[in-house]
């Protein structure tokens, strides 16, 4: 019999401790969880729904949606993926759905129903959780591990330890002091503090399939984007704050936002089809114009900031023109900070992944030692993905202590 430690009581190692006892009854198992009660991410996630995976079973093009971690999952996703969640719930009595942008919830649209599965089922396979119990220290002692605890006087001994303690910086702190690497954590999935005279007023209004992007980043994403009242938020706001994370925190989250409120459209063939209005509709005035995509007070507004809003298309000249594209196709907004998103957030950083072996998640540098979740450099952009992440780490960490020989 061998005796397992997961430290943290939240997605990834409640999963672990389920994994485990499923294929090998006789493991002692532990969960030491510092709070007093476990789960409390998966409680509040989704907005107390639980976006507990996404519809995306292609592992090639899941992995695209994790700015770190994606190369690594993508292995591991070819063993355990969301079809493979989806089915383990549901075996367990918990049906989902799909919505329209492929986020999958429980049918009930709660995350209690979660949270019930994975405890009753803890209970009935004899996972031992110790709540109020946070790991303080831990060293190899002869072929085991010693820990000791916040709650607990003396040091209990383990054959492995599977790590699954989030986005704890303590967790980091003391991983680093025993030499293994971490990447330096920064937040992820947050929204854009803006200030301009364009989003007044229009707090709420969505827009289609917007591309944002930054010269202090490579890369453009697009997606839903939304006007709040404080700034940008919506999905393509969030994949970009994702996937920049680390560039925006080094500008100190005070960077220059690049957006194209159509998408796709180039400001050339925006500013063709205006060319073309002269002739086309030359008396009509150009705020009465409607351009799909672009809400019709918006648009209102746009023409009023630069002045054209009492023109028609032929008085309009090509100048004034041109502006109105690139207000639409090139507009830049001054981003001032950032505000968190309340539905999701997570932390880019953690436990360095060069120093992991994705086939069982065992450290390469610490026998015995294992990984799951948020404790390591892994995150994805919002949908599911971050869950994901911690089942299929989870699912591969139970197999990790249960097959080698420790
Ligand atoms: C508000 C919010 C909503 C979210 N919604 C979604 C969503 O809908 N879909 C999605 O995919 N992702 C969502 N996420 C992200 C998702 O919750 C995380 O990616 C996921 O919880 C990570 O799982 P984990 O087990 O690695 O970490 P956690 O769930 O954070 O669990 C870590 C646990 O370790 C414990 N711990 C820390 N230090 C110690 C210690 N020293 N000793 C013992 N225990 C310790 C913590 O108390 C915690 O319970 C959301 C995040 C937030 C904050």
């Amino acid at each position: 019999m061998k005796k397992i430690a997961i430290i943290g009581g939240g997605a990834a190692g409640f999963f672990s401790a389920l994994c485990i006892k499923e294929i090998s009854p006789d493991f002692e198992v532990h969960i030491f969880e510092k709070s007093k009660e476990g789960l409390s991410k998966v409680r509040v996630s989704g907005g107390g729904r639980c976006n507990v995976t996404h519809n995306c079973f292609d592992t090639e093009k899941l992995s695209t949606f994790y700015p770190r971690g994606g190369k690594e999952l993508k292995a591991i996703f070819g063993v355990f993926q969301p079809k493979d969640m989806i089915e383990w719930l549901e075996k367990r009595g918990v049906k989902t759905k799909v919505e329209a942008d492929g986020r999958i919830f429980p049918e009930s649209n709660s995350s209690q129903t979660i949270i019930d599965c994975f405890e009753n089922l803890a209970k009935r396979l004899n996972v031992i959780i110790s709540y109020s119990t946070g790991l303080q220290d831990f060293e190899r002692s002869n072929s085991k591990w010693s820990l000791s605890f916040t709650n607990i006087d003396k040091k209990l001994y383990f054959d492995a330890i599977i790590f699954a303690s989030g986005s704890s910086v303590l967790m980091w702190e003391l991983l680093a002091k025993k030499e293994i690497k971490i990447i330096k954590p920064v937040p992820s999935l947050f929204t854009f503090k803006i200030s301009h005279g364009l989003l007044e007023g229009f707090s709420g209004i969505s827009f289609k399939n917007v591309q944002v992007s930054t010269p202090i980043y490579s890369k453009s994403v697009q997606g839903d984007c939304l006007i709040t009242h404080q700034g940008l938020s919506g999905p393509a706001v969030l994949k970009l704050s994702a996937w920049a994370a680390r560039e925006m925190c080094e500008k100190q989250y005070q960077f220059i936002l690049h957006i194209n409120w159509l998408g796709g459209i180039k400001k050339a063939d925006l500013l063709k089809e205006f060319m073309l209005n002269k002739d086309k509709i030359p008396t009509q005035k150009i705020k009465n114009y409607h351009l799909q995509g672009i809400p019709n007070r918006f648009w209102e507004k746009i023409c009023l900031q630069i002045e054209i809003h009492q023109v028609n298309w032929a008085e309009c000249g090509k100048k004034k023109l041109d502006e109105l594209a690139t207000l639409i196709c090139e507009c830049k907004m001054e981003v001032k900070g950032k505000n968190t998103f309340k539905d999701e957030f997570v932390t880019a950083g953690g436990v360095d992944l060069d120093t992991i072996d994705f086939t069982n998640m065992q450290s390469k540098t610490h026998q015995g030692v294992f990984f799951a979740g948020e404790v390591m450099n892994i995150d994805g952009v919002t949908g599911g993905f971050n869950f994901q992440a911690a089942w299929s780490s989870a699912y591969m960490a139970a197999q990790g202590v249960r097959t080698l020989s420790l």
